[in-house]
């Protein structure tokens, strides 16, 4: 009889976490498991980053930092802005956090009040409805469709507003939907948002991995009345493969920023002092690495994407950013194959993993009981063996 909150038995874990995790598991005792289950770069840490940790360490930067981060790093943060988004802010916009995720969760606690309504996009990332719910809000879902490249619409926005509204979460590069919003359809957004007065908590955490010559834009910096209400977010983990530093920032309203600090410096405290003073050198140093290794993720979405296609059964868009495939398997579901039957996403990737030794994320964990999510952050020769193990699979060979 154990008196537990309510609010904490109502959050799944996370879904992505686990099935990495029984893929490590099965690696560990010897099976020869392909992971396409990874949300984070295959590649390492840029030296550059790396040595100045080092130096950080060894110059016994090793203390408490102010809690919303060192003002060396607000300030690389800024300049980013300025230069990759066109987007003016000072050190006090600045909160720099435990990840993006810990950032979103900051900006979660700061603007919910009991029952308010946050809405996101289906297929979602993980995390946000959980976190909605933990910060004590109510998450409100909008269905995307592959054939509008899993993109809402102003009308889609019309019909999910309420007067409980406080909130949407757009996440563009998308993740796992690979989609994102050009310039006009975010103008229209912001537009939409300011009329309402409704919230924008922006995660921009795959900024820099758009392909095809592409380019991001902030919704921030469309206008002067959408950057006030607008909650930048954006890390260190995707762009320059630095997932254990756990670095994450957000850049909103002054007001806004203060409570998200606030609220951080009776949590957590500071982030590692070591990972901020790497940050600044990531942020500022030579960036040719992350060009590097967006050049291998194109690469390997296209292979990805070109092979899938060729699987009977199995169908996919050509993702246009961050490093995930939507794997779509609806013409499988009622089917039955090695003697199980289809019916969920579950099914499809537990027979991937048992059957195949292949790791996939079941679309479900997004919202999305037609899908399952692939990774191409990991080697085109493991693309080619874990999609060749698929094939043999599916096409029940
Ligand atoms: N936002 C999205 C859409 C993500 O996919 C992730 C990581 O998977 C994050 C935020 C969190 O990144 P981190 O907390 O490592 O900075």
């Amino acid at each position: 009889n154990l008196k537990l909150s309510e609010k904490g038995l109502k959050i799944s874990p996370s879904l992505t976490l686990d099935i990495t995790a029984k893929a490590k598991s099965m690696k560990a005792k010897g099976i020869d498991v392909v992971s396409f289950g990874a949300g984070e770069p295959d590649f390492n840490t840029p030296d550059n980053i790396v040595e100045s940790g080092i130096n950080a360490i060894k110059q016994g930067l090793t203390r408490y930092t102010p809690a919303s981060g060192i003002i060396e790093l607000k300030e690389a943060i800024c300049q980013k802005f300025e230069k990759d988004n066109r987007l003016s802010y000072t050190p006090e916009n600045i909160i720099i956090s435990n990840g993006a995720k810990h950032s979103i969760y900051n900006a979660l606690m700061a603007i919910i009040n009991p029952n308010d309504e946050i809405i996101i996009s289906v297929p979602y990332w993980v995390s946000y409805p959980e976190l909605i719910k933990i910060a004590g809000g109510v998450p409100v879902y909008i269905k995307t469709k592959e054939e509008n490249d899993f993109k809402y619409t102003i009308n889609d926005l019309d019909n999910a507003l309420t007067n409980k509204t406080k909130a949407i979460i757009l996440n563009s590069p998308n993740n796992p939907t690979g989609t994102f919003y050009n310039e006009e359809e975010l103008k229209e957004i912001a537009d939409w948002a300011v009329k309402n007065n409704v919230l924008v908590i922006s995660d921009e955490i795959y900024e820099k991995l758009v392909y095809d010559g592409k380019e991001h834009i902030s919704i921030a910096s469309i206008n002067d009345d959408i950057k006030k209400i607008a909650i930048v977010i954006n890390g260190m983990s995707k762009a320059y493969a630095m997932t254990g530093w756990r670095i994450g920032y957000a850049a909103a309203d002054k007001k806004i920023a203060k409570i998200m600090s606030n609220i951080q410096s009776h949590t957590t405290s500071n982030p590692c002092s070591i990972s901020q003073y790497a940050s600044v050198e990531g942020l500022l140093g030579d960036q040719s690495s992350i060009v590097e290794m967006k050049k291998h993720f194109e690469e390997r979405r296209n292979f990805m994407v070109h092979t899938i296609n060729n699987i009977n059964g199995l169908s996919c868009k050509k993702p246009k950013g961050a490093f995930y495939v939507m794997v779509n398997f609806t013409k499988l579901k009622g089917k039955k194959i090695k003697n199980v039957e289809i019916n969920s996403s579950l099914d499809f990737a537990n027979l991937l993993l048992e059957e195949g030794k292949v790791a996939v994320v079941p679309g479900i964990a997004f919202g999305d009981d037609d899908y399952i999510r692939l990774s191409y952050a990991t080697s085109i020769e493991n693309i080619e063996k874990g999609l060749s193990r698929i094939k043999k699979i599916v096409e029940d060979k």
